[in-house]
């Protein structure tokens, strides 16, 4: 049967997977992307970069049934491979053995979600449309298309989900009480490769996530399947060093020599790219409501775009369109239920992970490397096997656990900060880290913190 008809604006991961949760609920679906199809076009040349995949995200493919075909593109990253300035690495696991974060390629994944959709009988696709108006009490949308000029969408309801520059965002400033606020973060990031052995192999370690931390900016790297590794320098952008004050050849390879020596070996021509590049700003959206007039909402990037550092940008707005489906059933098809049960389910783990996600740089830029962290790492660790049901690493928490809402998982981080904290101060912990006195006043600290809160 037939439902209404739904445009979703935005053909990236999240509009696609939408598009196809939409249609398998039986609405009509026009699903209208702004740049041309990358399945017959040269739009990322070969190149795309790679994205970390986790539970969150694997979840909300298995329910479209992707979840094994995409897993076998992927690649699992066990442990994160902290390289030091002298050359030396060290393996911090990302969680329990068996756990790992996924590396995928961005337009891989966007690519197999169109397949699915063009499979869909319920979705009709238009590429080369770019949204340029909004009607928001009507849901009609308006298209901008190269040769032919103004074409005007009529549907019962909208989502924008055109990303972290949303225009349909962009159109609800002039809505009355909708709030917005913009924060630009320091660093600003541009791409660099690593190619594949001569045989194809990888010239760093294939199953783990590279990070060369060095407390104000980092490197890090994720392997593709095809052998090469995509990194990607995260770097202030003004102040000292910058991209604003690395300008001049000899001193960006000094820079590069200075802080990356052991990744020169293997980079790409690292200092041509990095006087070539431009590098793109990373910035934090928040806004509200997500929803307007029971007729248009924003979901994924669109609605909360945040920094790369927790690897779950993507892997938000896929559980974003997984609730909103959860919420199609459980409200009967009701959009007058469903929109406002949607922005306020969402908003909270929106904000949370947005939270978490800036947060994330310090942990990685700078504690990876450092002695006291990693040995916090393995308390935790031990603590957490020995009690499973009191402590969950915060990690693991938004990692591997979908169960537990971004929300929970900062608000419950923050109370094992304080525990561990007390534990870290602990006179001679570098030493009796691993006594069984420590484990019994852990377990003391966390049963009266989180007892059974958790
Ligand atoms: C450096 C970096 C690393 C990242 N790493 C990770 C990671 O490890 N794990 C993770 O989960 N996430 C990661 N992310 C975030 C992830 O890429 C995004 O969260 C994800 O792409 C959001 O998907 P989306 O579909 O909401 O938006 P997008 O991917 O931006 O897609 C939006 C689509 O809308 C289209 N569009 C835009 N404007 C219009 C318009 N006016 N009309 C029509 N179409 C329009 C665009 O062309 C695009 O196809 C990373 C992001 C960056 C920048």
């Amino acid at each position: 049967m037939s439902r209404e008809s739904f445009t979703v604006v935005g053909g990236g991961p999240v509009g696609t997977l939408l598009a196809i949760l939409l249609a398998r609920r039986g609405y009509e679906v026009g699903l209208y992307e702004g740049r041309p199809d990358s399945r017959r076009t040269s739009l990322y040349e070969g190149r795309s970069i790679n994205i970390a995949l986790s539970d969150r995200g694997w979840t909300s493919l298995e329910k479209i049934g992707i979840g094994d075909d995409a897993r076998e593109r992927a690649i699992p990253m066990t442990h994160r491979a902290v390289h030091g300035v002298g050359g030396d690495v060290a393996a911090l696991p990302y969680g329990r053995e068996g756990d790992a974060i996924w590396s995928v390629s961005r337009s891989g994944i966007n690519e197999h979600l169109l397949d699915v959709a063009d499979a869909e009988p319920n979705i009709a696709m238009q590429f080369g449309h770019r949204l340029i108006d909004v009607d928001f009490e009507t849901a009609t949308t308006t298209f901008w298309v190269n040769n032919t000029g103004k074409v005007v969408v009529g549907a019962d309801y909208a989502f924008g989900a055109d990303g972290a520059h949303s225009k349909v965002r962009r159109l609800a400033h002039d809505l009355p009480r909708f709030s917005y606020s913009q924060t630009c973060m320091p660093q600003s990031y541009i791409e660099l490769n690593i190619p594949a052995n001569a045989d194809g192999t990888h010239k760093l370690e294939t199953n783990a996530l590279h990070i060369w931390p060095r407390k104000d900016f980092m490197l890090i790297a994720l392997p593709n399947a095809d052998g090469t590794f995509t990194c990607t320098l995260f770097l202030n952008y003004s102040g000292d060093p910058s991209f604003e004050s690395l300008q001049e050849r000899p001193d960006v390879e000094a820079f590069f020599e200075a802080n990356f020596p052991d990744a020169m070996d293997c980079l790409e021509e690292p200092v041509d790219a990095f006087l070539a590049k431009t590098p793109s700003p990373l910035f934090l959206v928040r806004v509200f409501p997500w929803s307007f007039n029971r007729k248009v909402g924003l979901i994924g990037d669109a609605a909360h775009a945040i920094v790369p550092f927790y690897g779950q940008g993507m892997n938000c707005g896929f559980e974003d369109c997984a609730e909103l489906d959860a919420l199609i059933a459980a409200h009967d098809h009701d959009w007058d239920r469903i929109f406002p049960a949607y922005e306020n389910a969402r908003k909270p783990n929106g904000d949370a992970i947005a939270e978490l996600s800036r947060r994330n740089f310090v942990e990685m830029s700078e504690l990876s490397g450092d002695r006291l962290f990693r040995l916090r790492k393995m308390i935790e660790a031990k603590f957490s096997r020995r009690h499973p049901d009191l402590w969950t690493p915060l990690y693991s928490m938004v990692t591997f656990s979908p169960d537990v809402p971004y929300s929970e998982a900062l608000r419950v981080g923050d109370e094992q900060n304080r525990v561990m904290e007390k534990i870290m101060a602990m006179p001679g912990i570098e030493e009796d880290w691993d006594d069984e006195k420590l484990m019994e006043r852990l377990f003391s600290l966390a049963s009266e913190t989180l007892g059974d809160r958790q």
